[in-house]
């Protein structure tokens, strides 16, 4: 059966919805006592948070490396590309973060843009992968061509993954987008 409050999936015996804490009585289901608190125990809310606390330290590493080069479009950039490039990142995160945190459905719509973002910069890395300094000063030294293959093939599967997990992160927010206030 659905809670008569708050419409979640709970059992035909159940005297307490565990989702909004109503209560099943003599005489039918009464209201929870405190609605706006059982958020708290709403499926997903404690990985939620866990990803919002991730996704804060990550905005503000990327804000703290707002000078380091990125590698974008086919080519390391610094300077205002790079600059713009974190506090893109650095703002999207911290917004997601803390709309996450209080259960503000407009990051849903943040989770949107930063999916859309973070496809085209890997995707973008994927069709023309940049050479970091590492690789490009291994290719000096070419006795360690074999270790360059191996480097570059594994900075192309780190954007792969990145790519699939942030994929897996924005479906499970979806999934759990009963978590946020309607
Ligand atoms: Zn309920």
């Amino acid at each position: 059966m659905n809670c008569p409050f708050c419409a979640e999936n709970i059992r035909e015996q159940a005297k307490l919805c565990r989702f909004c804490g109503a209560t099943k009585g003599a005489d039918g289901w009464a209201a929870p006592p405190h609605p706006l608190a059982a958020a708290s125990t709403r499926p997903g809310a404690s990985t939620i948070r866990f990803c919002a606390l991730l996704l804060i330290a990550s905005g503000i590493f990327d804000a703290a490396t707002a000078t380091s080069a990125v590698a974008l479009f086919g080519s390391v950039r610094g300077g205002w590309v790079a600059i713009s490039y974190h506090v893109l990142y650095s703002a999207l995160f911290i917004g997601m973060g803390v709309g996450f945190l209080r259960r503000v459905r407009l990051s849903l719509d943040l989770l949107a843009v930063s999916t859309l973002i973070v496809a085209l910069d890997k995707i973008s890395f994927l069709i023309a992968p940049v050479e970091s300094e590492l690789v490009r000063e291994l290719r000096r030294q070419r006795e360690l061509v074999d270790v360059l293959g191996g480097l570059e093939n594994l900075e192309s599967l780190a954007a792969t993954l990145t790519l699939v997990s942030w994929c897996g992160f924005a479906l499970y927010i979806w999934w759990r987008r009963g978590y946020f206030r309607r």
